[in-house]
């Protein structure tokens, strides 16, 4: 099934500048703003300023230069957050939640950068 991207996201209103964020760094590519609900000392969320769903739909249907942009734009934001590993900093986890069982809540691309304390095992244990 082809994806169909819903223009009334939250984070499609927030491209339109039609909901406030605090911004962290943007570009022609990106834009990075900071989680309204933080899961760490630092959480930031980076989205492509093309209209894509997931990281697939993005992956598959992007451009060169969007997916070009988009990864350095997310390199340029660790670096600012000073969670960069090789510049000296503690280092971070990326995470980009799809579809149903991904839990993604907001249906345009965004790839979360957390860091700022230890983060624990990637993912719990499944309990059964
Ligand atoms: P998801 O579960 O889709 O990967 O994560 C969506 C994230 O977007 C959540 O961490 C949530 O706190 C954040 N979020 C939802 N609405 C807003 C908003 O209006 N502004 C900002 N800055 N973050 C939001």
């Amino acid at each position: 099934m082809a994806y169909v991207y819903d223009d009334q996201n939250i984070f499609a209103k927030i491209l339109r500048g039609e909901i406030p964020n605090d911004t962290v760094y943007e570009d022609e590519y990106a834009l990075a703003f900071r989680d309204i609900q933080p899961q760490a000392p630092v959480h930031v969320l980076v989205i492509p300023k093309g209209p894509y769903v997931t990281y697939d739909h993005f992956a598959n249907a992007a451009t060169d230069a969007e997916i070009v942009g988009y990864s350095r734009a997310i390199g340029k934001v660790c670096a600012l957050l000073g969670v960069s590993p090789g510049e000296g900093g503690q280092g971070y986890r990326t995470i980009a939640n799809s579809g149903d069982d991904g839990v993604q809540e907001v249906t345009h691309l965004h790839t979360h950068i957390l860091g700022g304390r230890p983060l624990g095992r990637m993912l719990q244990r499944a309990r059964d």
